[in-house]
């Protein structure tokens, strides 16, 4: 489903990507981890194309996007962006919800006004996300009446809405009270077990141990360790075993 291979980016003379090379199989869950600095979220924006890596290709699906050498003029290069990002949706550390609308609505925006679906069915469909949310009959609130951990809980619905492939989720949590965090992993890990295709960068070690499918430990931009659950548990990287040992 994804297949990412030798994907490099710099900021200024900051190199962040150093060829970051992984694929992931349908329906599963992929967890990013590591250091603070060392890439997660260059990686995972580079997936949705909210970074333009430097060099490198990007398939998830059918959609398929050299960096190196993207498609000769900017019209075909848009395209190509656009093909890759219509195949996931992105969950942000904030929800950027839009305040001044209700929870509905902001269901609504991007399949109705930017992929132009039917607004009946595209309503039938975000109240089913609501409800696989635990946010059923809350489709009139606005973000502003919602807590934190609910409001996350729409950000994903909001994603879901979009229809997408893959779910990229960038530090879901991070921004949540302490007592919040659990109620939207319950949340993703729900998904994981409904078998949508995850990504998703996160400091939470025990979570990612019980539901993560595949472990990508990255150090200074690159993919210092990957493997199962047991990255986290009996890690071959001594890198892995030092994040791990001050993390936990
Ligand atoms: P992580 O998610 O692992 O903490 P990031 O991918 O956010 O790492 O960032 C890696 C490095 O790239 C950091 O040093 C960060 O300051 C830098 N960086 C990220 N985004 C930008 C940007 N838009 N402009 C300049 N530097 C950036």
């Amino acid at each position: 489903m994804i297949e990412v291979h030798g994907l490099e980016k710099s900021f200024a003379e900051q190199r962040v990507l150093r060829g970051v090379d992984f694929t992931a199989t349908a329906g599963t869950a992929t967890a990013v981890l590591g250091p603070s600095g060392s890439g997660k979220t260059t990686l995972l924006r580079s997936l949705n194309v909210l970074e333009a890596p430097d060099a490198g290709t990007v398939r998830i699906g059918d959609a398929r996007l050299n960096f190196a050498d993207p498609p000769a003029g900017k019209a075909a290069y848009r395209r190509a962006v656009k093909a890759l990002r219509a195949r996931s949706g992105m969950v942000f550390q904030s929800h950027h919800l839009f305040p001044h609308k209700t929870v509905l609505q902001n269901l609504l925006e991007g399949p109705v006004h930017v992929q132009g679906r039917d607004r009946e069915e595209a309503t039938e469909d975000a109240r089913a996300l609501l409800a696989q949310v635990g946010l059923a009959g809350r489709e009139d609130a606005y973000p502003s009446q919602l807590s934190g951990g609910q409001q996350q809980r729409v950000g994903i619905a909001r994603a879901l809405a979009l229809r997408p492939e893959v779910l990229l989720l960038d530090e879901p949590t991070s921004a949540l009270d302490p007592e919040l965090v659990g109620e939207v992993l319950d949340v993703v890990r729900d998904l994981a077990e409904q078998g949508w295709t995850l990504v998703i960068v996160t400091h939470e070690v025990r979570f990612a141990r019980d539901v993560a499918d595949q472990v990508l430990f990255l150090d200074g931009g690159r993919v210092a360790e990957r493997g199962g659950a047991e990255v986290l548990t009996d890690p071959r990287e001594e890198r892995t075993r030092r994040f791990l040992s001050r993390v936990l």
